[in-house]
């Protein structure tokens, strides 16, 4: 599936550029709008049509969706979501080297720093050996860290990983069906795993704890994902990443369109797509129509038409899951900590002084804390709804746990009061990433749809990566691939099956 099909061979098929109406300016839609300029198109061959047309439409002001950014009226950065770039992410490492922006990402030393829960204001470090293969490279740093947890306690995790390392991927997919916990309990792990690792782990990657996150989840991690060092990005990815994507997508023929919400999907009588019908009251004719909005978007968008066929009822299988993402700014700086950390309170995720980290961000007197806040609601496995409180409830319970983080600096019990927030900014997001629940895999819609000129894409759709940056570039490529395919007559990867119980159902019509 990573196989980049998306140009076909020079000469070969080319067939007639097509326009595409893509909704959605996140990193789906940016990437497929990328890949369909570039499809077709050869620097070797010039007498070739430039590409498809793609036309990207999206609703907010700025583009970026869940790695958007604006400026307050200070002129600091918000951010959607901080975010940690693997080079494990083939396909995002890849869009970094074709736009020649390889330089804007920051290394950071392959390692997993956690906050000492015993131990406040103590860290202790995962150190991933060079040239060792993942998971090996994973299980590794387990066993040479001294500070977690005891030998007998890692020697009892070796039954649950031996079958991953004999049968790979196929042994990770079956675990969808059980969670983090259900998992460790069939294995025999021991208890302090989870309090110690999955804990942390289970919140940095979708934002829920353990006992409802899929194990294939934390499996597939530990495989792919943080099998090579990670990034950040110097500075915040609406300037740093979306505009160069804009910037190419644009020097190619396409278009980008800000401000635009789509209102609804218009069919014909044989349910192709007709027109997009913009909230304007636009109509958005093309070739080709894609759409990358979340899945809960998708759901409420699914033209009636649509609604009867089994393929697209999948997506009531999905639902996003809520997440806070905070920034703090201090009139002091904190612990010097040039990377991301895993706090391991029950509040928080991960979280980086940014005024460290980040070039953009640096500050040699000041630290900003950039903190992710999970779970944050029921759904997610915390048992306070904190979506639903204010900002000032959101920020207080945030500083409480602070202080138990850095216990030298913040806290009024300190001499001075300890360090002061200058100013925070909260950025909810009601629904980010598909929930990882058990079981909710196989429910993801392939790319290509039963809809002759439709296509969709976005993170939650199937691609073998988690709902993520690289989740949603790849997604955008493969909806990209559908059409280029499918415009050079040649064959596409077809549709995903469809759970028999899914097919066997009738649904009633439901409309928008
Ligand atoms: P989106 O970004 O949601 O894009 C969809 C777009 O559609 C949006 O721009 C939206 O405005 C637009 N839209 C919606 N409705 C309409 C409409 N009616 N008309 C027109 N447009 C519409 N991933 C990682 O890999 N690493 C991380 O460290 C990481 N950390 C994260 C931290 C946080 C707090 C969050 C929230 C996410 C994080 N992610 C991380 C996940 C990552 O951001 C997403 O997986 C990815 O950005 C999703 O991209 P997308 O294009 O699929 O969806």
């Amino acid at each position: 599936h990573t196989a980049a099909r998306v140009a076909p061979p020079c000469g070969e098929g080319e067939g007639e550029s097509k326009t595409v109406a893509v909704i959605g300016g996140g990193l789906a839609g940016l990437a497929c709008a990328k890949y369909l300029v570039d499809a077709g198109a050869s620097e070797s061959c010039l007498w070739m049509p430039r590409g498809h047309k793609p036309v990207v439409l999206e609703a907010r002001d700025r583009l970026g969706g869940k790695v958007s950014a604006w400026q307050d009226e200070d002129g600091d950065w918000i951010e959607t979501g901080l975010h940690i770039f693997f080079g494990a992410y083939p396909n995002m490492m890849n869009l970094f080297s074709e736009l020649d922006i390889e330089e804007r990402l920051q290394w950071k030393r392959h390692q997993m720093i956690f906050a000492m829960q015993e131990l406040p204001g103590e860290f202790t470090t995962f150190d991933f050996l060079e040239g060792i293969p993942a998971p090996f490279n994973f299980g590794l740093s387990i066993l040479l860290n001294q500070k977690m947890l005891t030998l007998p306690e890692k020697l009892q995790c070796a039954p649950a990983l031996l079958p991953m390392l004999i049968e790979g991927q196929k042994f990770i997919d079956l675990q969808d069906e059980r969670s983090t916990l259900e998992f460790m309990e069939k294995y025999g792990m021991p208890d302090r795993i989870n309090t110690e690792v999955f804990i942390a782990m289970a919140k940095a990657l979708d934002f829920i704890d353990p006992d409802k996150l899929s194990m294939t989840v934390v499996l597939t991690a530990m495989n792919r994902q943080v099998h090579d060092e990670g990034w950040l990005l110097q500075g915040n990815q609406t300037l740093r990443l979306c505009e160069p994507l804009k910037e190419y997508i644009e020097a190619r023929g396409g278009e980008i369109r800000c401000g635009v919400p789509l209102d609804s999907i218009v069919t014909e009588e044989d349910g192709s797509v007709k027109h997009f019908l913009m909230r304007g009251g636009e109509v958005v004719t093309a070739d080709e129509y894609v759409t990358t909005v979340p899945c809960d978007i998708m759901r409420r968008i699914l033209p009636r038409a649509w609604s009867t066929m089994p393929f697209f009822r999948q997506i009531d299988q999905l639902e996003g899951i809520p997440v806070i993402n905070i920034h703090l700014w201090f009139d002091r700086k904190l612990l010097n900590v040039n990377h991301l950390c895993f706090s391991r309170s029950p509040l928080l995720s991960v979280y980086a002084d940014m005024s460290t980290c980040c070039k953009e961000y640096y500050d040699e007197d000041k630290s900003m804390l950039e903190l992710v806040f999970a779970p944050c609601s029921p759904l997610a496995g915390g048992s306070v709804n904190w979506i639903a409180k204010s900002d000032e409830e959101i920020v207080e319970a945030t500083m409480t746990e602070l202080e138990r983080l850095f216990p030298t600096e913040i806290g009024s019990h300190l001499p001075g009061g300890g360090a002061k927030l200058r100013k925070h900014a909260v950025v909810k997001v009601p629904r980010s990433v598909y929930a990882a629940i058990p079981g909710r895999n196989k429910y993801r819609p392939s790319q290509e749809t039963p809809i002759k000129n439709f296509t969709l894409s976005g993170d939650w759709t199937s691609q073998k990566f988690l709902g993520s940056m690289e989740g949603a570039v790849l997604s955008g490529k493969l909806a990209a691939e559908v059409i280029a395919c499918k415009a050079a007559g040649q064959p596409t990867q077809g549709l995903k099956e469809i759970e028999p119980h899914i097919l066997s159902q009738s649904f009633e019509p439901r409309d928008p």
